[in-house]
Parts: C-alpha cells; sequence; structure tokens
C-alpha cells in the first residue's frame, strides 16, 4: 500500500472472495486489519511504481493462449464493489512465461475506476493515478481454482492495465460500455453475446511491464499475488469509462 494517503478508487477485487469491507468509516481500508489479519503484512498492494527505483531485468517471453479465441459468452455483474466479467470458454485462456514459473488460468477480470477522470487506478506510476485499471485474474493451474490458489503465496497472478482518455476510442470496448449499461445498480448482472478476445482488449505494446509480489488489494488481504502492470495504458473516450455504474 503506499504511504501517502492516496485517495482510494472505490470498486475493487473483493468480489472474488467475497469479504465484507468498505472504502469508508469503521469498515474503511485503515480498519481492515483490524478483521483480516493479513490486511497489515509488509506486501501489501496497491504500490505507486516509482520508475527510477525499478530494477530492469529481461525475463522469458509472456506466452498467451485463448487470448485470440472468441469469448462466447461473458457474463457481467455488478457485485456492490466492482464489475466483475466472467467467461464460460472452454479451455480457459492462460498465460505463462515472463516471471511466472508455471501455467496461470483465467479466472475473472474486474475494473477499478474512480469518480472522475483523474483518478481511479490502484497502482500508480510515478505518483500518477490512472482514469481507470483492468485487473485479469488467474489462479496457477496446478491449485485447479481461484479459492485453493488463494491459500498458496504463488497462487494468483493479476495482469493489470492502464486506461486514459484520448480523442479516439477502442473499439472492442463499446460491447463492454454497452454491458455496463445493463448493470449500473449493485447486484445486477447480464450476459454478453459478442464475438471480441481478450487480445481485443489489451494495448499494443506486452513486453514491458511492472512486476511485483504483492497482494488482493481489498480484504483478505492475502499476500498471494504476482502482480504484472503494463506500462502502455489502453487508450479509451470519457464515454468507455465506467465510472457512471453504481457499486
Ligand atoms: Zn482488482
Amino acid at each position: 500500500m503506499d504511504g501517502n494517503g492516496c485517495q482510494r478508487p472505490k470498486p475493487a477485487m473483493g468480489a472474488v472472495f467475497s469479504q465484507e469491507f468498505e472504502y469508508d468509516g469503521t469498515m474503511g481500508p485503515q480498519h481492515w486489519g483490524e478483521l483480516y489479519s493479513e490486511c497489515a503484512g509488509k506486501h501489501q498492494s496497491p504500490i505507486d511504481i516509482n520508475v527510477l527505483h525499478v530494477k530492469e531485468v529481461t525475463l522469458p517471453d509472456l506466452e498467451w493462449s485463448g487470448f485470440d479465441d472468441p469469448l462466447d459468452h461473458v457474463h457481467v455483474t455488478n457485485n456492490g464493489h466492482t464489475v466483475l466479467l466472467e467467461v464460460t470458454n472452454e479451455p480457459h485462456p492462460a498465460v505463462r512465461g515472463g516471471p511466472l514459473d508455471s501455467t496461470y488460468v483465467f479466472s475473472q477480470m474486474h475494473f477499478h475506476w474512480g469518480d472522475n477522470d483523474t483518478f481511479g487506478s490502484e497502482d500508480k506510476i510515478n505518483h500518477r493515478s490512472f482514469a481507470m485499471e483492468l485487473h485479469m485474474l488467474f489462479y496457477k493451474e496446478e491449485y485447479g481454482d481461484a479459492a485453493e490458489a488463494v491459500k498458496h503465496p504463488d497462487g494468483l497472478t493479476v495482469l493489470a492495465f492502464f486506461y486514459e482518455l484520448d480523442r479516439h476510442g477502442h473499439p472492442a470496448y463499446d460491447a463492454i460500455t454497452a454491458a455496463l449499461g445493463n448493470v449500473t445498480e449493485p447486484h445486477s448482472s447480464t450476459s454478453m453475446f459478442s464475438s471480441f478476445t481478450l487480445s481485443d482488449l489489451l494495448p499494443y505494446e506486452l513486453k514491458r511491464y511492472f512486476t511485483y509480489r504483492g497482494s488482493l488489494t481489498t480484504p483478505p488481504c492475502s499476500e498471494v499475488v504476482i502482480w504484472i502492470d503494463f506500462e502502455q495504458p489502453i487508450r479509451l473516450i470519457h464515454n468507455q469509462v465506467g465510472d457512471e455504474v453504481y457499486i
């Protein structure tokens, strides 16, 4: 967690392990450690990445599988903490290589955004916050599912992508933006039957990223996440940022 008292964005990963927490008041982040001991841990996310302190290393290429397959059914849920996208493709998309010593299987993806376009991302780069952040959550294949993987220190990897606003949007996001319009109320869900691929959602440059060992960003804050934050932001127009969804 960064120590600069940054304003936290609201939506989060809590969905994954459905814990009780809030972003304000007596259930807010300052109090998470009282209820969930790992939230007071030493390797908590999010962080503020200072590029001057990053060590440049060469890692094996990331290998992506299933990212170019059309997603045949996407289930979209506003669970009161975030908007979650789950896919039913078999086999599930997966990633390996880079800092990962094994195959990690896609579990779900979700977004973090703020009340306006000037902040919203969780991690920052050089104190800079982005309008929105996408987290794609994967579990280590040998653990079978995310619920089991969270019990192991190398259980999860999150691919994190930042968004910035531009005059030109990203066409693949039109379907997601439309779906968000159907889940503006907490605890609502919808299905998407459009033919985008996970690759369609990503930036062009995937070889440059920051990686570190951290945690889930919400309770239970388990320190089991290999973070991979991609440097190149995805460009969207304002209307494609989900800040009109209530969570
Ligand atoms: Zn997240």
